[in-house]
């Protein structure tokens, strides 16, 4: 592996950050003439802890990382938009991603004029390790993996993604959006031992908060340091730092979702199993489910046309025919269900 800081684009090591009012002078008692805020309508007056101090200390406390190994965005999209312009000369550089995987990585690549190399999950969507090093050369600065993935749903072998950590010369991005739903254990603590591990996370899924934008980048503390030099200075606004700060308080609550939804999973495979017109359910481990259908567009339309949505998957490579479902409640589930058996009743 390379020493990080000679991955980062020299621009960016160059640069000197943006210094605000609140770097300058963080305490919290004082008369505060500094900013030209205005002092009427307390608290909305202020701008925001632009390091998100007392949210990190929280979340230090759940996932068991220091807060200086971690990154707080405006969803997960921001970070992987930063570890773009942190690490890739647009139209030198390139990164490598597994297909079919989440569109972001894809976005954030053609915004940022970054060559994208995608290599082809193997048949039964697990890691294709020597095809993906070798699509990788001195170039490469960023490797994303997505475990559980999106759209497939499943968790990758943990000793690939550990090969691959160890055998590429750039910073792995390792994508646990859905990692709350998985029976594997998280990667997260790698980011110890491994300097060009960053692990994703967010409050959008398990923790039912996509409507505030908070998104997690874990690891080591370069990467951390010079993603908070390329970040808007206020990029996580006060709403979206005291409601994640109330709502990290009840981590039961997100437990009790996530086996709530789990069940809800088991129940739905089961039954979706029984319909004739779904020939195949892929393995999950996170909360949704992927099924390869006859006509899958045709029963699309008829679930859109019962108000019910779903995603649809079928032009996806390695997707052929295929749906994306989101394990709902309980009633939404049924829905669901119900709705399918209408469509049975008109083959
Ligand atoms: C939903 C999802 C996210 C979360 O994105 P946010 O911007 O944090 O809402 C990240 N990665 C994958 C693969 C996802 O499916």
């Amino acid at each position: 592996m390379k020493d990080i800081k000679s991955l980062i684009r020299t621009n960016i090591q160059k640069l000197k950050p943006y210094s605000s009012a609140r770097d300058e002078y963080s305490g919290a008692e004082a008369v505060f003439l500094d900013a030209n805020e205005n002092p009427f309508n307390a608290p909305y007056n202020r701008y925001p802890d632009p390091y998100q101090r007392k949210l990190k200390a929280e979340i230090s406390k759940i996932k068991g990382v220091p807060e200086d190994a971690i990154f707080l965005g405006n969803g997960s999209d921001e970070p992987i938009d930063l570890l773009y312009r942190v690490f890739c000369e647009p139209g030198v550089d390139n990164v490598v991603m597994i297909d079919p995987s989440y569109g972001m990585y894809q976005v954030a690549a053609d915004i940022n004029n970054v060559e994208i190399r995608k290599v082809l999950l193997t048949d039964d969507f697990q890691l294709d390790v020597d095809a993906l090093l070798k699509a990788c050369d001195e170039k490469s600065k960023l490797l994303f993996i997505c475990s559980p993935n999106n759209p497939t749903g499943n968790c990758f072998q943990q000793d690939d993604m550990l090969t691959l950590i160890e055998g590429f010369e750039g910073i792995v991005v390792l994508d646990e959006a859905y990692i709350d739903f998985a029976p594997d254990q998280s990667l997260l603590k790698k980011i110890q031992d491994y300097p060009n591990l960053v692990v994703l996370q967010t409050f959008s899924k398990a923790w039912g908060m996509a409507g505030i934008r908070l998104g997690m980048a874990f690891a080591s503390v370069d990467i951390i340091t010079v993603l908070s030099h390329v970040k808007y200075p206020y990029n996580i606004n006060m709403l979206t730092q005291q409601k994640a700060f109330e709502l990290i308080q009840n981590v039961q609550q997100k437990e009790e979702w996530v086996d709530l939804l789990i069940k809800e999973r088991k129940l739905l495979v089961d039954k979706l199993k029984a319909f004739n017109f779904i020939y195949k359910i892929y393995p999950t481990d996170s909360n949704f489910i992927l099924v390869k259908a006859k006509e899958a567009r045709v029963i699309y339309d008829f679930l859109v046309d019962k108000q019910v949505i779903i995603r649809d998957r079928s032009k996806v490579v390695l997707c052929d025919d295929c749906l994306r479902i989101t394990v709902g409640a309980p009633s939404e589930n049924e829905e669901l269900l119900s709705k399918l058996k209408a469509y049975e009743a008109t083959l």
